[in-house]
């Protein structure tokens, strides 16, 4: 007997026969003895949906506003799931983000957990329940919905399951688990058993569409064991650790990832002084856009080139930013891109082995991609290039780095 914390994606519960499938499922479960939290995500597509519906009103909502609306979805799927529950006999109660309060800071529609009451949810197990709660949501201090940034649930998920001291987190989806690369580019991408926090940190943030990368940080800090799984055939799925098997020391690099969602900002001819860096930067945080790779040369004649990447829906908000910075600054212009495309390979085995990013470099030359930026961690080495190279990319460096299912 466990107590396991499940959530359940959108796809999952997509439609009312997959939320009645769910259902069945979770009460196999609890037929077992094991006590379950329910996380659940919209039903798929619905978040775009509300977001193009705010879209046809206002180009800028109120972030407060675009909460009330965004945390509907998550609402409607806890009804019906436990609907679905209760109707086959296993009692369950639904929750909103505020019913069982987690509480956020104010940050709207990127905000974090601070705190989980989870009085009312040990209640409710203790009386035998399912309990079902709606992922991606919470309140603030002043009792406004805020919600946790796209694919949030994952994080209700983890977050539930540090407080309640879950014996694992499984995450159920549409796919069985986690790859070496995104099955749909490479046909003879591997599902991996096991994955480090760390690399898993490092494939979610590069738009390995499995888990919310805040998800795994909490997960890692607070040592949650982790688990994907489908939701829609039986398989031991992807469980996330601290530490991998040996075998897979041998291994340079575990996994290549890639992502569409970034764009990229250059403000050319900066006077290259001491605090140009924060000068260009600081107004872009004070807008609350975070910033990924940054890349600055040593500027002939006393100027310089600085680029930098933010996330693409940040992208109009961060050039108007750029545009007044680069007025204030006496630069020569501010420019973007937005048809941009990173990809990475990973892997904790890296630390081991030298000559990876070379060969990375000359694997991409060969095929003639170019290369715009480039970053570098212990286990991680990314690149940023022309969007409609990435697929071209990422097959390359797959077969180059030996992780097809044929050779493994
Ligand atoms: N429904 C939200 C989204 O689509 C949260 C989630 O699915 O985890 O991002
Ligand atoms: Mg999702």
């Amino acid at each position: 007997m466990a107590l396991l914390v499940q959530k359940y994606g959108g796809t999952s519960v997509g439609t009312t026969e997959r939320i009645e499938a769910v259902a069945k499922k979770i009460k196999k479960f609890k037929d077992n003895g094991d006590d379950v939290v329910i996380v659940v995500s919209a039903m798929s597509g619905e978040t775009n949906r509300l977001l193009s519906l705010s879209g046809s009103i206002s180009d800028e909502p109120e972030g407060r506003e675009l909460d009330v609306l965004l945390s509907t979805g998550e609402q409607v799927t806890i009804a019906l799931l436990s609907m679905a529950l209760n109707k086959i006999s296993c009692p369950s109660k639904s929750y909103t983000g505020g019913q069982v309060s987690i509480r956020t800071d104010n940050a709207h529609t990127k905000a974090r957990i601070v705190d989980i009451d989870v009085r009312k949810l040990r209640e409710d197990l203790d009386a035998g329940l399912v309990v079902v709660v709606a992922g991606f949501q919470g309140v603030d201090a002043e009792k406004n919905i805020t919600t946790l940034g796209r694919g949030g649930s994952d994080t209700t998920a983890v977050a539930l399951a540090a407080v309640l001291e879950a014996d694992e987190c499984q995450i159920y989806t549409d796919v069985d688990g986690v790859y070496t690369t995104d099955p749909r580019v490479v046909d003879s991408a591997r599902r991996m058993d096991e994955i480090t926090f760390e690399e898993m940190i490092e494939m979610a943030s590069l738009g390995s569409k499995v888990l919310q990368i805040r998800a795994v940080e909490f997960a890692g800090k607070y040592n949650v064991p982790l688990r994907v799984l489908s939701s829609f055939k039986d398989g031991s799925g992807t469980l996330i650790t601290v530490d991998r098997g040996n075998e897979m020391e041998q291994v340079a690099v575990s996994g290549v990832a890639f992502n569409r969602d970034e764009a990229k900002l250059t403000i050319v001819g900066v006077p290259d002084i001491p605090g140009i860096a924060s000068k260009i930067l600081r107004p872009i945080s004070d807008q609350n856009i975070e910033v990924d790779m940054i890349v600055q040369n040593v500027g002939l004649d006393k100027k310089t080139d600085f680029t930098f990447t933010v996330h693409r829906s940040d992208y109009k908000r961060a050039k108007s930013v750029l545009d007044e910075v680069c007025k204030k600054l006496g630069a020569e212009k501010a420019m973007g891109d937005s048809n941009i495309a990173k990809v990475s390979i990973v892997g904790v085995g890296m630390r081991s082995h030298a000559g990876v990013a070379t060969k990375m470099f000359e694997v991409l030359s060969d095929e003639g991609i170019n290369i715009q930026m480039i970053s570098t961690s212990e286990i991680k080495i990314s690149v940023v290039i022309d969007e409609k190279y990435v697929e071209l990319a990422v097959r390359t460096l797959h077969s180059a780095f030996d992780l097809s299912a044929e050779t493994a």
